[in-house]
């Protein structure tokens, strides 16, 4: 089935043998945030205990090895992105800060009204208000890529909608309240066919498979750290180098600058000019580290491994009673979104009754309202996966909500008609 040693993954995650509300816990809300192995923990231990100072310009040999840290950070990230060079991969806080970065600068410097930004509906909300917040600045339109009952952009009606109008388009490589994998690489090659530019998303992406940003062709891609197995606070924009050279500073301050004087400012070069202030420069060791340790596993192995159980948590999930599982596409990755309807559970106390067994899973509407709404509904259970899950965690998870189910139908019987409250 798996060639994963998933029992000596597990063994390297110090909080999987921790317990919650006194019961083993049962860790699946990777698509949230994925937990950290000891050697992502021990690497940013190590940079705080005896690597620290702030980077560039030091003379001194501590801050010199906090700058080559930094920076080898940056190449181990171009080495995973497969960029063109170091200097395309910007540190940011995250996939957010990406986003909201080339909206606010190649956004603002380059749309103009009638100009259009294509997103599609199965975005989260970090990829649909920046550009609504630099569509309202300039003028611009958004317009979305419908989606069919199974969670899948109608690729026919994505490319009815591009137009020479059409200047960006925003799309994520993974959904993360459904788990559709959308067929970016045919986004972009269409995209490009009518001169628009593409920023690909790859919050949910790059901790399941291989990322080549070249082979994509993609413009921009975004992710974050803390959903790869590395730290909080610390994410990356790639971007191509004469797009990034074109476009002007996100934020002014140390580090962007050439030369300032009170009447003029000139910027530094790539990287420099998009990273402004002290960054997170234990963000990066960590995130280097996580790399570093998914690739030491591969990625095609990690892929492969959440492929079944994915296989098998959807098998047992649809043999609970009453449990609708919402997003159904041909290609997903290793997330199940689901309502409970006969009877009906609230998600939310759902998501109470099995935190209370030591289960996390999330609830909620994702932070991707407008896709909750094209399914009619307000929120969804999701258990999503990573590289550390194994069949228990899904018997445990089946097992409880068949319980939740019993016990829902046990007070619906006492309380005559409750069943049908929706
Ligand atoms: N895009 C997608 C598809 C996501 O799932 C997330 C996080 N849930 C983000 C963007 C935003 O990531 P972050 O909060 O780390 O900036």
């Amino acid at each position: 089935r798996t060639s994963l040693d998933v029992a000596a993954v597990r063994a390297q995650f110090p909080i999987l043998h921790t317990q919650v509300h006194g019961r083993p816990l049962v860790y699946l809300d990777s698509a949230a945030s994925t937990q950290q192995p000891l050697t992502v923990i021990e690497a940013v231990s190590t940079y705080h205990r005896a690597q620290h100072a702030n980077i560039h310009r030091g003379v001194y040999e501590l801050s010199q090895t906090a700058t080559r840290l930094y920076e080898e950070a940056r190449a181990t990230v171009a080495r995973f992105l497969n960029a063109a060079e170091p200097a395309e991969c910007l540190f940011t806080r995250g996939a957010t800060e990406s986003i909201n970065l080339v909206a606010s600068t190649w956004g603002r410097a380059n749309l103009k009204p009638g100009d259009e930004i294509l997103l599609s509906t199965l975005e989260h909300h970090s990829n649909i208000v920046p550009w609504q917040m630099v569509a309202q600045a300039t003028g611009a339109r958004i317009r979305v890529m419908p989606i069919n009952d199974a969670g899948e952009i109608l690729m026919d009606e994505y490319r009815r909608l591009l137009s020479p109008r059409t200047r960006l388009v925003a799309v994520n490589q993974v959904s993360n309240a459904l788990g559709t994998i959308n067929p970016v690489r045919e986004i972009i090659i269409d995209a490009h066919a009518v001169g628009a530019l593409v920023l690909i998303d790859g919050a949910q992406w790059v901790a399941h498979g291989r990322t080549d940003v070249q082979a994509l062709d993609a413009d921009f891609y975004a992710f974050s750290g803390h959903k790869l197995y590395g730290p909080t606070g610390i994410g990356v924009l790639y971007g191509k180098r004469p797009l990034l050279d074109a476009m002007p500073p996100y934020q002014g301050g140390g580090d962007m600058i050439e030369q300032v004087t009170f009447e003029l400012t000139t910027y530094a070069p790539l990287p420099g000019k998009f990273e402004a202030g002290t960054p997170n420069i234990s963000g990066a060791v960590g995130l280097a580290a996580a790399i570093d340790w998914v690739e030491s596993i591969g990625l095609e192995r990690i892929g492969a491994h959440e492929q079944d159980l994915l296989r098998y948590a959807t098998e047992r999930m649809s043999a609970i009673p009453g449990l609708t599982i919402k997003g159904t596409a041909q290609r997903k990755s290793g997330v199940l979104s689901w309502v409970m309807v006969d009877p009906p559970i609230a998600t939310l106390d759902l998501g109470t009754q099995l935190d209370l067994r030591g289960i996390c899973i999330r609830t909620g509407h994702h932070c991707c309202q407008p896709l909750m709404d094209r399914f009619g509904v307000t929120s969804t259970a999701r258990a999503s996966m990573g590289v550390y899950n194994n069949r228990d965690d899904i018997d445990r998870l089946a097992e409880a909500l068949a319980e939740c189910v019993a016990d829902a139908r046990r007070s619906s019987a006492v309380l005559p008609g409750a069943g049908a409250v929706a």
